[in-house]
């Protein structure tokens, strides 16, 4: 039979962490403090087996799921000692969410459940505190209406703003027990307006409502939204944890908070967060009140003010602090844990691995390794590779002057500037249309994930360093200013007001995640540091990998950023890159539009120098190293001349009549550039091209070994060939023209000749093609396009349906196609080697940059990665993963067919 409910209180449970699939996160650590015998109030965890039961049957339960809740409500009265409907001392409880990745707020939650009009009195007599027992009353019915019952959250902040200012009552807690007695009456009032029944009395019917809306709550909007972020699948599904209440409100003895066992911005080794007297949890995450610091020398270092938690309850903080140490212990990883103090005494409500900015990330691993917790392979496979992008980010240039309008806290690191827009649609739909925008917002909440994921940075006027704001902008790695309490945003104006200064919307404003500041205008940036923990742990996976990892560069300041992210060579330079600016591209088109052989030549021998001086700086930068170029692959799309003034300024240097010359381009257009006259056709067609670049190639290589004293690696690459045959006819000019320079120079630069595999016959015909090559890179990106038929092109009018659709689970030019591309590479990466065992194989397809299609490639033993600079230190980590993972032999990695 299936075990539906799994229980926890102090010292006991029968769940345990192991059980994150079944019991959620939330659920399987609260089980795991138990057994270390944590103090945690008692409870249990309906398993994410019922939400999948719940949604496969129109949102019904699995029959004996009641008779084991009620079982173990009884267990929780048994260790509270007073039971769930007991009028006189209620046993009352909390009912939240718990999926098996952390959703931060996401989902629903309902607390203080079990009042209602005869146990508010016996909560106040028990407590011996009426206005907290009422204001638990007010605060019950405001979330169980919200959350279970439909009813509009801002009915009741309606309702209790117009009691305030009839009352001439400034803030929340100007309120008396009378006065939160009279409101409750009006909240039940606008109950029953909004949802047309009484607010439920029965503590049942409130439980099982509240477990209803918490399933329920998996399917909500804004969760999808973030499974789609995250990729989270959807059949995961949430459990739903119920346990005793405890309160930090009853009193200033009592406190809730948040903390992290080391700073999940920096990764500093020390206790961080932020706690609240007399406050309930969702006061502190919500952002509602300025929290403060845990540690008094946190207290020091700027905002938020108030007394520490060290110094205002050493006695609590000494426990707190013990459990942190253990929880690390046990659990190898930075936890974020909550907690309540009651009356003084210390309640653990949740551990769980806390999210942190890449920086921390990497900080932490390292540390951890270097302390013994973790082994370096740990804490390779700790990091997200894709997450080293954020230490890629600008910071603010220290020598650039600003005028800072103000500090708040600094929430997610990294500068950003942009326009301000006060909503997340704006913030989406421009920068949809390419602009830099920073949303700025009171507070954020849930809904906004659209417009935070959109925006550049991230500016808040209230909320702590844990509020919504800063830990989805941590989580996304976007700066992020919050709790700026100076702003005075007016949301019908478009404006905030800051130190007497207004900005409006599409002002530009720069946000400085780091120290907090907020400054007018944009302010120079510098790019980062790839020192200190980046340093080690790139050489540690350096160690860990077996794939090189290469750079796609051909410009100077692509391949410098080549070498300052560590690629070990250039794996291809896309020389028609080369020659897109100035008069470069003009004798390409003079090329390209010339009748006869001598024009062409005229025009390749303008081009010559050109290409020898850019190959030799080239050459010079990489100094010794592999340098993979390709040969001119133009579509002919990108370089034919379309304006009336391309086409004068081409004949004007050919000395030509533009109507003929516009004719002449009219005529080589294309209806499918992509499958046209590009790559090696080009050169079967015109192979003096071919004698040109490879001419360029061996003066540059030459005049360059004897400036560095180090010669080039050179590898020289035909594009989109289908059969061997091309390859020969390449391969027969570039030994020519190497014998040629020889005779000249009396030098012979080493070189081999290779090919790109860009098409699913040259995959085929691989075997045979490696009779020439003595390389091949596999272009993934033409791959793909030919495998799947889908133009690079024009794929993103319609792939986001099929993504959308579940049709595809990802896009095919992102991610490699493991079964289809994936299997033309693999059965090409066969046959090559059949040949030439020692054949060197490469991917230079921007999937090169892509992790998961890395940890693929290393699968079928792809010797080299090629991609953008900026990838390259995210190819690196990859490498090592992929290495460690093949090692391990973990299962492959996923599918392209959505229901495989
Ligand atoms: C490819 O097709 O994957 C490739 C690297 O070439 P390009 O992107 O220049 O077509
Ligand atoms: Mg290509």
């Amino acid at each position: 039979m299936t075990k539906w409910v799994y229980s926890f209180s102090e010292g006991a449970a029968e769940g345990s962490a192991a059980m994150k699939e079944l019991l959620g996160g939330k659920g399987a650590h609260l089980a795991e403090m138990c057994s270390l015998g944590l103090p945690v109030p008692p409870g249990f965890t309906i398993t994410t087996d019922v939400c999948a039961f719940f949604n496969a049957h129109g949102r019904d339960f699995p029959p004996g799921l009641k008779a084991e809740v009620e079982t173990a409500l009884a267990k929780i009265g048994k260790v509270a000692g007073h039971s769930f409907d007991d009028p006189d001392w209620p046993l009352l409880v909390s009912v939240r969410s718990g999926a098996r990745a952390s959703m931060p707020g996401m989902m629903d939650t309902v607390l203080n459940l079990g009042l209602n009009d005869a146990t508010v009195g016996s909560l106040a007599r028990k407590s011996g505190d009426e206005r907290f027992a009422w204001d638990c009353y007010r605060r019950f019915i405001e979330m169980y209406s919200s959350v279970v019952l439909g009813a509009p959250h801002d009915a009741f902040e309606e309702a209790l703003d117009a009691y305030k200012e009839k009352n001439g009552a400034a803030y929340d807690s100007d309120l008396s027990a009378d006065d939160w007695r009279v409101l409750v009456e009006q909240y039940k009032t606008v109950v029953a307006t909004e949802t047309g029944g009484a607010f439920p009395q029965d503590p049942r019917e409130q439980l099982w409502g509240a477990i209803k809306a918490v399933f329920a709550s998996w399917m909500n909007n804004r969760a999808a939204i973030y499974r789609h972020l995250h990729n989270i699948p959807e059949h995961w599904g949430t459990a739903v944890n119920v346990q005793a209440m405890v309160f930090g409100n009853m009193g200033d003895t009592s406190a809730t908070g948040v903390a992290f066992s080391r700073s999940p911005s920096t990764g500093a080794r020390e206790l961080y967060g932020e706690f609240l007297v007399n406050a309930q949890g969702e006061d502190v995450v919500a952002g509602l009140r300025t929290p403060q610091p845990l540690i008094e020398a946190a207290r020091t270092k700027g905002p938020p003010e108030g007394l520490s938690m060290e110094t205002a309850m050493p006695a609590a903080f000494a426990e707190f602090s013990g459990y942190v140490a253990r929880l690390e212990a046990h659990f190898r990883d930075m936890q974020d844990m909550e907690f309540t103090i009651e009356r003084g005494k210390l309640w653990m409500l949740q551990t769980r691995a806390g999210k942190r900015t890449a920086t921390a990330a990497l900080k932490i691993a390292v540390d951890m390794a270097d302390e013994g917790l973790i082994t370096r392979d740990e804490a390779l496979l700790r990091i997200d590779p894709l997450s080293l992008d954020q230490l890629l980010h600008p910071t603010l240039d220290p020598d650039a002057k600003c005028a800072v309008l103000c500090t708040g806290l600094p929430a997610s690191p990294g500068a950003a500037a942009g326009e301000i827009v006060f909503h997340s649609e704006e913030a989406e739909s421009l920068a949809a249309l390419g602009r830099k925008v920073i949303l700025v917002r009171i507070e954020t909440s849930p809904e906004d994930i659209g417009g935070m994921h959109a925006a550049e940075g991230i500016l808040t006027a209230r909320g702590g360093m844990t509020s919504h704001a800063a830990v989805v902008a941590r989580g996304m790695g976007k700066p992020c200013v919050s709790g700026a309490g100076v702003l005075r945003i007016d949301y019908e104006d478009h404006s905030f007001t800051v130190a007497g200064k207004r900005f409006a919307r599409g002002d530009v404003i720069t946000v400085d995640g780091t120290t907090g500041h907020v400054i007018a205008g944009e302010v120079k940036m510098r790019r980062p540091e790839l020192t200190g923990e980046f340093a080690v742990l790139m050489d540690w996976a350096d160690k860990a990998r077996r794939m090189e990892v290469r750079a796609n560069a051909e410009t100077p300041a692509d391949a410098r950023a080549a070498r300052r992210f560590g690629a070990q060579g250039i794996g291809l330079a896309r020389t028609e890159h080369m020659f897109f600016e100035g008069e470069r591209i003009v004798a390409v088109r003079e090329m390209i539009l010339a009748d006869d052989a001598p024009g062409r030549k005229a025009a390749l021998a303008k081009l010559l120098p050109m290409q020898r001086a850019d190959f030799r700086e080239l050459f010079e930068i990489m100094s010794g190293l592999p340098v993979t170029i390709r040969l001119l692959d133009p579509p002919l799309h990108e370089f034919l001349p379309h304006s009336d003034a391309e086409i004068a300024a081409v004949a004007n240097v050919m000395g030509a009549d533009p109507a003929k010359l516009r004719k002449r381009a009219q005529e080589l257009a294309e209806f499918n550039p992509m499958l046209g006259f590009r790559g090696v056709r080009l050169a079967v067609a015109f192979p003096e091209i071919v004698d040109m670049q490879a001419r360029a190639i061996f003066e540059a290589a030459i005049e360059a070994a004897a400036a560095t004293g180090a010669p080039t690696q050179l590898e020289i690459m035909a594009p989109l060939v289908f059969c061997r045959a091309e390859l020969d006819l390449v391969k027969a000019r570039v030994d020519e023209t190497s014998k040629a320079v020889e005779a000249e120079t009396g030098l012979r630069p080493a070189y081999h000749i290779g090919t790109m595999i860009e098409l699913p016959r040259a995959a085929l015909r691989a075997g045979d093609i490696a009779g020439t090559a003595e390389f091949l890179s596999f272009g993934t990106n033409d791959l793909t396009q030919t495998t799947l038929g889908i133009s690079r092109d024009d794929s993103g009018s319609f792939l986001g349906i099929y993504t959308e659709k579940g049709i595809l689970p990802f896009d095919p030019f992102v991610s490699i196609d493991q079964e289809g591309v994936g299997e033309l590479i693999s059965l090409g990466c066969a046959r090559a080697r059949a040949t030439r065992p020692d054949i060197k194989l490469g991917v230079c397809g921007e999937h090169g940059g892509d992790p998961e299609s890395v940890a693929f490639f290393d699968r079928v033993g792809i010797d080299y990665v090629s991609c953008s600079p900026f990838r390259a230190p995210i190819a690196r980590l990859a490498a090592a993963q992929a290495a460690l993972r093949n090692a391990l032999q973990t299962p492959p990695g996923r599918s392209a067919d959505a229901t495989a």
